[in-house]
């Protein structure tokens, strides 16, 4: 137990989004210490294969801390467990001729573990080797590509100062390494840009928004960093072929399959995440596309809605997010039209925080999704992409004919007054419907 907490952590110190240490930032050396500290504590764990319930005893007090840690950890995890990172990350240094360097080979390692999860030993051996070969310097440049990618994609990850591109250390071709690491990993990150909220970060969430505390890659609905602007920073956006929303409007293409929601109560769990409020769903909830069984990680609102259908946007939209066992996405849309109030959004609102924070999990209040559905499931469907930096494609689309109701009043306590990406060319793409 010990020893995987301690591996995984190990991974997010180095390769994964390094919250380990780095909220005192001041502190360097410190961390330093801290990971050589974890370092050996695995090495040691390794000889110990059986260890026993002294030992385990002794290291309890190691135990608390820990699991913060590796609560927190599970954001990161989530961010990279659709194994589209490792996928991509492999393709891309796969044109590598000259081999990778140590950093990248650290990184990749990272990736495998934080994909394959630590049950795998050859992964596992894999990335200690890798930790083994890099230097101190080298693993930091991992950090910030981690975390630069991990905050761009919307998680509330505190970005060393290191990491910054203002940063005086971020010298040269380190820069270059760590913006290219950055691209390949945040067009990997899943779940609409705004997945995996969980676990958050229990520290000060104004400091990691205050001005002194710079995220690598900010961006917005609207100024500078607004969604035309997005592909500056996340090439996916600007170049993609596939982007959403799009315009849905006939000729439609007929398909046959249906999709059929299975979504459960449970503990409700709501995020402001400063793009949007967002509600993390435990385990349990799915959807059958074609029959084929998705799992719902989340669903968050956009403000109006970011579907147009025939070039009309409805007040908001809900999206739920679905990822199957091989990583794809699915995202289900409920267009939201102005009409009488709805119980379900009652709810909601009023556990939402009205600013940016830490996932909120009010005491014995629980919720189902299903309330937020129609009866009919009548869809139109496309192949789009998230609609959240860094756009990764590939996501499929359903966006219900049947529109739900919502209160004006409940459309205008919505936190965000505008948080809809723009639709997007359709580039000869077919919509289907059933
Ligand atoms: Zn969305």
């Amino acid at each position: 137990m010990i020893r995987t907490i301690a591996i995984i952590l190990l991974t997010l110190s180095t390769a994964g989004a390094g919250y380990f240490g780095w909220t005192q930032k001041k502190s360097n050396s410190a961390v330093t210490e801290q990971v050589a500290e974890l370092t050996q504590k695995v090495e040691e764990a390794d000889k110990k294969v059986e260890a026993t319930e002294e030992e385990l005893a002794a290291n309890k007090e190691m135990l608390p801390p820990l699991m913060t840690k590796a609560q927190e950890l599970e954001a990161v995890k989530a961010a990279f467990s659709t194994g589209t990172v490792l996928k991509d990350l492999e393709a891309v240094y796969a044109k590598e001729k000259k081999g990778l360097s140590p950093e990248r080979q650290l990184g990749l390692a990272g990736v495998r573990l934080l994909t394959n999860g630590t049950k795998d030993p050859a992964t596992v051996e894999a990335f200690q080797k890798a930790l083994e070969m890099t230097d101190w310097k080298a693993q930091q440049k991992v950090i910030c590509a981690a975390q630069n990618a991990l905050a761009a994609a919307g998680q509330p990850v505190k970005v060393m100062s290191e990491c910054t591109a203002e940063a005086p250390e971020a010298k040269g071709s380190s820069k270059a390494e760590t913006k290219d690491a950055h691209a390949e990993k945040a067009d990997a990150k899943e779940g609409h840009g705004k997945d995996d909220k969980k676990g958050g970060k229990k520290d000060d969430k104004k400091d990691a928004h205050g001005p002194a505390d710079a995220h690598a890659v900010h961006w917005d609905y609207e100024g500078a960093m607004g969604p035309e602007n997005w592909g500056k920073e996340f090439p996916t956006c600007g170049r993609g072929k596939s982007q959403a929303p799009l315009n849905i409007k006939g000729p439609f293409e007929k398909v046959r399959f249906s999709v059929a929601p299975d979504y459960k109560q449970g503990q409700l769990k709501i995020v402001n995440n400063g793009h949007t409020i967002q509600v993390n769903v435990p385990a349990g909830s799915k959807i059958r596309i074609d029959g084929k069984p998705y799992d719902l990680l989340q669903f968050h609102f956009h403000r109006p809605s970011e579907e147009q259908i025939d070039g009309k946007p409805s007040a908001m939209v809900v999206h739920f997010v679905h990822k199957n066992t091989e990583g794809e996405l699915a995202v289900l849309a409920v267009m939201l039209r102005e009409g009488n109030e709805n119980p379900g959004i009652k709810t909601l609102w009023t556990h939402a925080p009205k600013a940016e924070g830490p996932e909120v999990v009010p005491d014995g209040v629980m919720f189902n999704p299903a309330n937020l559905l129609p009866k009919e499931m009548d869809f139109f469907h496309y192949d789009g992409s998230l609609t959240t930096p860094p756009c990764t494609e590939k996501v499929k689309f359903f966006i219900l004919k049947t529109q739900v109701n919502i209160a004006k009043e409940q459309v205008s306590d919505f936190p965000f007054k505008l948080n809809a990406r723009p639709v997007q060319p359709a580039n000869g793409r077919p919509i289907y419907t059933n």
